[in-house]
């Protein structure tokens, strides 16, 4: 059955509307974009949300299969977080972080408890990015030495030493090569920078590539190797067997800390609390944010092992937020894992990826022939658009988008569908308790528009 253009929904008022119009003046007036060439940016007006739904500005109603920036896991408005945010802001809403309070403490207890191995401390920060920049600082400071090492495509974040560690091409125009950072090529299956026709070789090539950095850097001048879990921004390209475990190998091996940075994939994404599970690795330093309370108040944080902790526990450790620890943040991240529990949500993230989008999506990969590769694991999907399988030229080339990619976007959007996309992929990675109808409609949605980018084989 053929889907129709989705049309505005008929409960958004016409007040809510117009503040919608006056947002968008206002913004263009006076509003800074992140990334962005301001000028040519006509961003989307969102007027209200709901669990699974964002409403445009001209009120249609869109299924979020980007989870906003993928942080909504619980996906929008849940009650209990908003309840549980309500009520902390009418006892305590703020504190200085050298104070005790009480969601603070049972916050970082929720997370050791779900954390994996002798992660039992935890250092809270505003986000992602300060997380990273917090977690490299602390392993320079155990080992004693300079170097961080992280991979070719990664992304760690928009501040100074996360953007130098994000290898990604936006970081080019800030770069400067100095920041005690080295690279190295990351495991992509797909795209294999290691000419690995097998999983097999892909792991054994990757890490012995990975060994040869490491031994060229030299070990004495590396304080830690950085690693999305399962990279995210850069295409989720899912591990494969043996590689996570290798490098946690050659990391023990030459002294060097490993620091998973599970920003995105932490929380149930994957369908596991934390990506690393999937593996049984267990990190040195783990980096969280966005999914610990789903975004409904910035929080970042490092959970630390004993090992590193000692480090610090009778000299200073040099740094600090005026907002480590927010009440609000940590009242939402207790009332999110809470819920998280309570409704199965990291089960169903798993069942969602085993029966429901991973088959579909193998089944539009075997139908369109624009799709040039699936992979994903849980509630965490990226559809790979290319211009022709043999070759696997992309859709839009590295760094950017493309006619064929907008176009493909907009006949998504025009059907009632948020989809995520980077350059060549689009990103199914809706909130972890989307209900199964709802994720079936939405990746009919994508079906019917992938002929869209079909139209642009060669
Ligand atoms: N690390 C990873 C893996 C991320 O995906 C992101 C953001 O997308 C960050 C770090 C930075 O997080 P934030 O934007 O909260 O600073």
């Amino acid at each position: 059955m053929t889907i129709q253009p989705v049309t505005p929904d008929p409960s958004i008022s016409e007040d809510l509307l117009a503040a919608g119009r006056r947002a968008y003046e206002l913004d263009r007036a006076h509003v800074f974009h992140s990334w962005g060439a301001q000028r040519t940016l006509s961003p989307m007006t969102v007027v209200k949300t709901e669990d699974s739904y964002v409403w445009d500005g001209q009120g249609h109603r869109l299924i979020d299969f980007s989870s906003q920036l993928i942080n909504t896991n619980i996906g929008h408005s849940h009650p209990k977080v908003v309840e549980a945010i309500q009520q902390q802001a009418a006892t305590i809403a703020t504190i200085n972080p050298s104070h005790v309070n009480d969601v603070r403490s049972e916050a970082a207890r929720l997370v050791a408890e779900l954390a994996p191995g002798d992660l039992n401390h935890v250092f809270f920060t505003n986000a992602g990015a300060d997380a990273v920049e917090h977690a490299a600082r602390m392993a320079r400071l155990h080992t004693g030495r300079p170097k961080i090492l992280s991979a070719y495509r990664a992304y760690h974040g928009g501040t100074e030493l996360a953007f130098n560690l994000t290898a990604d091409p936006r970081r080019d125009a800030v770069d400067k090569a100095a920041a005690g950072v080295a690279h190295f090529m990351p495991s992509y299956p797909y795209r294999s920078y290691f000419h690995a026709t097998t999983e097999q070789e892909e792991t054994e090539r990757a890490l012995e590539h990975l060994e040869q950095t490491i031994l060229l850097e030299g070990p004495r001048s590396i304080a830690a190797v950085i690693l999305e879990t399962v990279p995210g921004t850069a295409g989720i390209y899912v591990p494969p067997a043996g590689y996570l475990e290798g490098v946690r190998e050659l990391t023990r091996k030459h002294g060097i800390l490993f620091i998973a940075d599970e920003v995105m994939v932490g929380f149930g994404r994957t369908g596991e609390w934390f990506a690393v599970n999937h593996w049984g690795v267990e990190p040195d330093l783990m980096t969280f944010a966005k999914g610990v309370n789903s975004g409904y108040v910035p929080l970042g944080g490092v959970a630390i092992s004993d090992a590193v902790f000692e480090s610090f526990a009778t000299t200073a450790y040099p740094g600090g937020l005026t907002y480590s620890g927010h009440p609000l943040a940590c009242a939402a991240a207790v009332a999110t894992i809470t819920a998280m529990k309570d409704e199965g949500m990291v089960e169903n993230s798993a069942r969602l990826g085993r029966e429901i989008i991973g088959p579909r999506l193998r089944e539009m990969q075997a139908a369109h022939p624009s799709v040039g590769d699936v992979r994903g694991l849980g509630a965490f999907w990226a559809v790979e658009l290319v211009k022709d399988r043999a070759t696997k030229e992309p859709m839009a080339a590295y760094g950017g988008s493309s006619p064929e990619m907008n176009e493909l976007v907009a006949e998504c959007k025009r059907l009632g569908l948020l989809p995520f996309q980077n350059m060549n992929r689009i990103h199914v990675a809706p909130p972890l308790n989307t209900p199964d109808d709802v994720v079936r409609h939405g990746l009919d949605i994508l079906d019917q528009a992938l002929s869209v980018t079909d139209g642009y084989v060669s």
